[in-house]
């Protein structure tokens, strides 16, 4: 079974850069940038890379971004990690991915946002080469910056609308800022052009779900499984069709949730509300869309005929340019 799910037609919308690095080539990075403790071996940086199973929240989850994001200083590093991670993508057949990071957290005195942001461009090429995968880029936000901050993001990337970037999003601790704080900066960025997505309703405050949406004018949601909470947020999201997208290792990982049994994933999908399945950050989570798609499959009861619709829905919803959908929307072989 594990080989066909591998095989079925997917789309990612809601995967980290900064968290799906593959190990051997940050052990190869450090080493090669002499950063690399001598008696730091690849198991040890297993251990600092991805989370254990006592991680306590989210805000701990959040510490296993150091070494990623220093390493992304360097934009061919940046080439490099978005290539590799599109080639695994496109080996358990994700057709269509949006990656995101923040190239804020990766400016140095040596580089510049559009430098940051060409690189990540220049990965999707060589793998849309390469390996015939779709991909775009959402720029994310941070909730601990101001501003001033954030805005030069969208400034530097609203120059590649026309090429990969495609939206905007706002990570962080949702629990320390909420959504209100960046309304302004969301007003900015739909009038600039890009689609929005925003992280909330991951760790307990359905309320950042409806704000999310009334302020922040987001068409999607990352995570948003509080929304199970409230009636009234599931009406909302159904009649307004906005897209939950689902991580459930994630969820897991940050203790939202207690395992995939305890997972409002299936009650929200039944309950009609749009869903995508992804991974947030494969290499912090030890997880791949596969892995996703098999418990999903054998805890959750989903089936192949649910899964085409969240491939069908998951097109629909991307922030892809509508003239390519048709294609996406078209293929066969999806069961
Ligand atoms: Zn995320």
């Amino acid at each position: 079974m594990r080989s066909i799910l591998k095989q079925i037609p997917k789309v990612e919308l809601h995967c980290h850069i900064d968290g799906s690095l593959r190990v051997d080539t940050v052990y190869e990075l450090m080493k090669k940038d002499n950063i690399l403790k001598n008696d730091v071996n690849i198991d040890d940086l297993k251990k600092q890379l991805r989370v254990n199973n006592d991680c306590k929240d989210l805000r701990e989850y959040l510490n296993k971004f150091e070494i990623p994001i220093n390493l992304m200083k360097n934009t061919k590093n940046i080439e490099r990690i978005v290539y590799e991670l599109l080639q695994d993508s496109s080996k358990e057949n994700v057709l269509y991915s949006e990656l995101r990071f923040c190239p804020l957290l990766h400016k140095t005195k040596d580089n510049s946002l559009h430098e940051i942001i060409e690189s990540a461009i220049e990965g999707i090429n060589r793998a849309k080469k390469d390996f015939n995968i779709e991909s775009n880029l959402i720029m994310s936000n941070m909730r601990h910056l101001s501003f001033d901050e954030n805005v030069k993001l969208i400034d530097a990337a609203k120059d590649y609308l026309s090429s990969n970037v495609v939206a905007i999003d706002l990570a962080g601790s949702e629990s320390d800022f909420a959504p209100n704080l960046h309304q302004k900066l969301f007003d900015y960025g739909l009038k600039k052009g890009f689609k929005i997505t925003v992280h909330a309703g991951e760790t307990g405050i359905a309320k950042n779900i409806t704000d999310s949406i009334d302020l922040l004018h987001a068409k999607r949601i990352g995570h948003g499984i509080d929304s199970i909470k409230d009636k009234e947020i599931i009406n909302k999201l159904i009649r307004e069709n906005i897209m939950l997208e689902v991580c459930p290792k994630s969820n897991i990982d940050t203790m939202a949730v207690k395992d995939y049994n305890d997972h409002p994933i299936k009650k929200l999908y039944d309950l009609g509300v749009k869903i995508n399945i992804s991974t947030d950050n494969r290499t912090v989570s030890n997880v791949t869309l596969t892995d996703e798609y098999y418990n999903l499959f054998n805890k959750l009861n989903f089936t192949k005929e649910d899964f085409y619709k969240i491939y069908q829905d998951s097109i629909n919803l991307s922030f892809m340019n509508e003239d390519k959908k048709a294609a996406f929307l078209n293929i066969k072989d999806v069961i």
